[in-house]
Order: structure tokens, then C-alpha cells, then sequence
């Protein structure tokens, strides 16, 4: 476990801490004295070979994720209007290389840039060439159940779900200019994050595959197995199914908008996504689809009016 304390706001109380809570009052989402701007995400690529969202709230932002490497990173986010110097973190879902290229240790302590891991992936960072380094340098954190603050006026609060052997964490950022859901490589959607993520403006979420396309593709069986395992990936329906359950724990109208992440190219078809969220009019034209090799545009994330008057 790291010995550099994060930012931790012990009094703010966590979704998952207490069940009772659906959805985070927003006046404990808006520390006071928190820098002002317009919340934005931007995906600058999904998929099996690399993932990466950055976060905009006004003149800062944050990398969910860094499964490219710096330079290739630094090259979407110049296409985005930013670079590797705008950047005051990075959260880490799970250190499966196409989340965290192992190249990433130099980039870091150069920028003095600090990332951010569950504490059961501590292990994990410290494992890769420049870990230590970055441990030294006070750059690897590590956070529990605690929400904390990665960038100023962002408020981290986290859940953990079910991926191979060290799972993976899904992410609500709260802010005073509305709020973000983030869950990828997850098996199922369990009811903990259904309440984790009810009431967020944006919601971004995975829809790795079509379970047809699956076992049609040429991959070997073991892999198909994992894949649509309950410590797997979620498939269009589970996807479909997840966001119709956080929709309906959630204000009307909410998510706003719904990116769908981590799309497989042999096993997934933009075609299928469409057809498995075609059944709810009112999800299917908030939908955003995800590419590996193209960023998307900037999505401005909008406190509904709804909320608000809460
Ligand atoms: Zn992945």
C-alpha cells in the first residue's frame, strides 16, 4: 500500500459506502472554493488495443486510463487542442496493459504527473519498470473505499467489479459543472454500481461484444469462455441492460449521454450496438459509439435542470 496519503475526504459519504444512497446529493458534489469552468470528455480511443478518456473541467484535465503510450497519447490529445502538459492525472481502472503501458513511468516523472490506483492494483504498479521510481517521487497513489480528489473540483468516488484476477474499478467524478460514470472490463453490472452511477449526467460504459459474433470468431474457446464470463466483458445486452437499470434509478432524463467503450472489432459490429439499444427510443438517441483509432469529439456534460432544482 502507498505511504503518500491521497487527498481523501473522509466526511464526504460514498454511494458505496451506504446503500441507502442512490444517488450523491449534489450540494456535497461542489466543494466550495473550487475552480469554475465547463465539464467536457473526450475518448481518445476504446477498444482491445489501448483505451483512454481524458476529462476537461475548464483549464485542467485528467486521463482516465493511459493504454497508449505517452507519445501516441500526446498526439490525440494535441488533435483534441491539449497535450501531455495540460494533464493533472491519471486514474487507473486495472493495469491490463491496453488501460497502462508499462512506458508510461518516464513520461510521468517528467510532468510530475501523479497516478492514481485502487489499492489491490498497488502491487501491480510497483511491479513495472519505474514503479519504485514513481513511489519515490510521491506520483503512485493508492485510494480505498474513500472518496478522493484527483484534480481540483473533481471528486473521485469508486466501486469495485469483477475482471480476472484483480478486478477493476468503475469511477463517478462529481463536479460543480455536472458529473461522469466510467466503467469498463466488467463481467456484470451488479446492483452496487447501478447505484453507484444513478444520477450522473454523462455515463460511459462498455459494449464489448455480440455473443453470436463471439463464438463465431476464430478466437479459441478459453478466451470466448473469459470473455463472456461473469469476470469477463459485458456484451451489448449486458451493456443495454446495466444502462436501463441506471437510467431508471436516475432522474428523468438522465444519463444524458451514453458512450459505449471498448467495442470488440472481431466480436462487436457498431450495427449490433444499435440494434440491442433500439429498443428504448429515448437511450438509442443518447448513445455515442466508441473507435479504437479515432478520438471522439468533445462531449460537454450539462447539469440537468431536474437535478439541479433538487
Ligand atoms: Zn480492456
Amino acid at each position: 500500500m502507498s505511504d503518500k496519503p491521497i487527498n481523501q475526504m473522509p466526511l464526504f459519504i460514498s454511494p458505496r459506502q451506504s446503500s441507502l444512497i442512490s444517488v450523491i446529493p449534489r450540494k456535497h458534489a461542489t466543494p466550495a472554493g473550487k475552480p469554475c469552468g465547463a465539464l467536457e470528455v473526450c475518448v481518445l480511443g476504446s477498444g482491445s488495443g489501448g483505451n483512454s478518456t481524458v476529462i476537461r473541467l475548464g483549464e485542467t484535465a485528467l486521463l482516465i486510463d493511459a493504454g497508449f503510450g505517452p507519445r501516441a497519447t500526446d498526439k490525440r490529445l494535441a488533435e483534441a487542442g491539449l497535450s501531455l502538459a495540460s494533464l493533472r492525472g491519471i486514474c487507473l481502472t486495472h493495469l491490463d496493459q491496453d488501460h497502462f503501458r508499462p512506458n508510461w513511468p518516464n513520461t510521468l516523472l517528467k510532468f510530475g504527473l501523479p497516478i492514481y490506483v485502487h489499492v489491490s492494483h498497488y502491487a501491480d504498479l510497483m511491479r513495472i519498470p519505474g514503479g519504485a521510481e514513481l513511489r519515490d517521487a510521491g506520483l503512485a497513489h493508492s485510494y480505498n473505499s474513500l472518496p478522493f480528489e484527483p484534480m481540483p473540483g473533481v471528486t473521485a468516488s469508486t466501486v469495485r467489479l469483477q475482471h480476472d484476477r484483480e478486478g477493476t474499478i468503475g469511477y463517478r467524478l462529481d463536479t460543480h459543472a455536472g458529473s461522469i460514470g466510467y466503467a469498463t472490463d466488467l463481467g456484470h453490472a451488479p446492483p452496487a454500481l447501478i447505484q453507484h452511477l444513478a444520477g450522473v449526467d454523462l455515463l460511459c460504459i462498455e459494449s464489448n461484444y455480440d455473443p453470436d459474433m463471439t463464438l463465431a470468431s476464430p478466437r479459441p474457446i478459453w478466451i470466448n469462455r473469459r470473455n463472456m464470463s461473469d469476470s469477463g466483458h459485458l456484451s451489448n445486452e449486458q451493456s443495454y441492460q446495466a444502462v436501463r437499470m441506471i437510467s431508471d434509478a436516475s432522474p428523468t432524463g438522465l444519463p444524458r449521454d451514453v458512450v459505449l467503450l471498448h467495442r470488440s472489432s472481431q466480436c462487436n459490429h457498431p450495427a449490433k450496438i444499435h440494434e440491442a439499444f433500439a429498443r428504448d427510443p429515448h437511450l438509442a438517441k443518447r448513445i455515442t459509439l466508441t473507435e479504437q483509432r479515432t478520438r471522439t469529439r468533445w462531449l460537454g456534460v450539462h447539469p440537468s435542470a431536474v437535478v439541479d432544482a433538487t
